[in-house]
């Protein structure tokens, strides 16, 4: 049986934890703004070094959700749950039965998705005990929408730094070629881009080896292979006081999350005249996917549509940034910023 209890958090409107000894989980919910609308954001199972690890992860993932969705121009705010279990010793289906009964208890102020370890199988169980899951219908897997939405970026990216529409003859260096980079660089290919590759899964680099021709470097080179456009599509962090000075790009572009390891390094590549997509602004393509099956029939082309926006919006932050001489990061935080403060949401 599930057990609540609401802890009191400053800066977030509801903070729920859920304690389940039959299954063996414990789990949060938060939602951190809803101005805009109910609060979307994933489930991630994982297990923490501890609870105090997972309630601090809950609150940052949630709070980049609301950015996120914002930014995205999304009628959606920021949530996010995480469950910290060991899945190898519990009955998933009882797990995602019992999250689906937590996030029935919120009566649809937290929508959830998959995330980390949870599956679009997983969302259908949660599905049985609530209606407030995305990512079960025709949605599907967001990642094509999430490299798409990241080449609009790259596309935005070089008409701002290089002075150019076009992408041919570029050379594109990506940090792992899992769901997203390898998608990317696909499409990239299918523009004439020269792709340099890394990843630490030697199968995921021979099944793209299968598509497209591009060049291996080992995964610590990658930061300091010259090339026009330096793609982050694996780990978060990535980008701090040891990495930026070897980089060897004018464009930081890509896929992962939280790839500034702290706001400052958002700085570092501004003083280096390094042009830095706003990782929440470039991988905005798959919840603007998730987002096209809340309360209406799934279109798949206004999905692209919504998706292709993303480039209209960091031409809009780079311009700002231009302007106001402050790196790309803290515009789109304050741009996010004014997008949520104010109670948005259609009654
Ligand atoms: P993925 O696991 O499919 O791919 C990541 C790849 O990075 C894997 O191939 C992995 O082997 C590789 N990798 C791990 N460590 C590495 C290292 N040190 N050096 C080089 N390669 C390494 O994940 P994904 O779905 O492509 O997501 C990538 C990033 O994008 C993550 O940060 C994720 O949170 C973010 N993201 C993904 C989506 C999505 O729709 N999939 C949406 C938004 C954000």
């Amino acid at each position: 049986m599930n057990r609540y209890t609401t802890l009191d958090t400053k800066g977030y409107e509801e903070v729920v934890r859920c304690d389940n000894r039959e299954v063996g989980f414990t789990a949060w919910i938060a939602i951190h703004n809803s101005n805009r609308g109910p609060a979307l954001g994933g489930c991630r199972v994982w297990r923490y070094e501890n609870e105090e690890t997972a309630l601090t992860d809950v609150l940052r993932l949630s709070k980049g959700m609301t950015y996120k969705n914002a930014l995205a121009g999304l009628p959606l705010g920021g949530g996010k749950s995480v469950v910290h279990t060991d899945l190898k010793l519990v009955d998933r289906v009882a797990l995602f039965e019992e999250l689906g009964n937590f996030v029935e208890s919120l009566d649809g102020r937290y929508i959830t998705a998959e995330d980390v370890n949870s599956t679009l199988q997983d969302m259908a169980v949660v599905k049985r005990r609530t209606d407030h899951v995305a990512t079960v219908g025709a949605s599907g897997n967001p990642s094509p929408f999430t490299a798409y939405g990241v080449y609009c970026a790259i596309r935005a990216s070089v008409q701002h730094k290089l002075k150019r529409e076009l992408l041919d003859g570029l050379t594109v260096a990506i940090q792992g070629v899992g769901e997203t980079g390898s998608r990317l660089a696909e499409l990239l290919k299918r523009d004439n881009c020269q792709i340099i590759a890394t990843d630490t899964n030697e199968d995921h680099l021979r099944s793209l080896r299968e598509k497209i021709d591009f060049e291996f470097v080992k995964p610590e080179e990658i930061y300091s292979t010259p090339c026009d456009i330096f793609s982050p599509c694996a780990l978060g962090g990535i980008l701090n006081s040891r990495t930026i000075p070897l980089l060897l790009c004018q464009i930081v572009a890509g896929s992962a999350n939280n790839q500034l390891l702290t706001e400052k390094d958002g700085q570092r590549l501004y003083r280096r005249s390094i042009l830095y997509a706003p990782d929440y602004a470039a991988n905005a393509g798959g919840v603007i996917n998730i987002s096209c099956e809340i309360d209406q029939l799934y279109d798949n082309e206004k999905a692209m549509r919504l998706t292709a926006d993303i480039e209209k919006t960091l031409l809009e932050i780079y311009k700002l940034s231009a302007e106001k001489k402050l790196p790309t990061n803290m515009v789109a935080n304050s741009l996010a910023e004014e997008l949520f403060r104010f109670n948005t949401a259609v009654c």
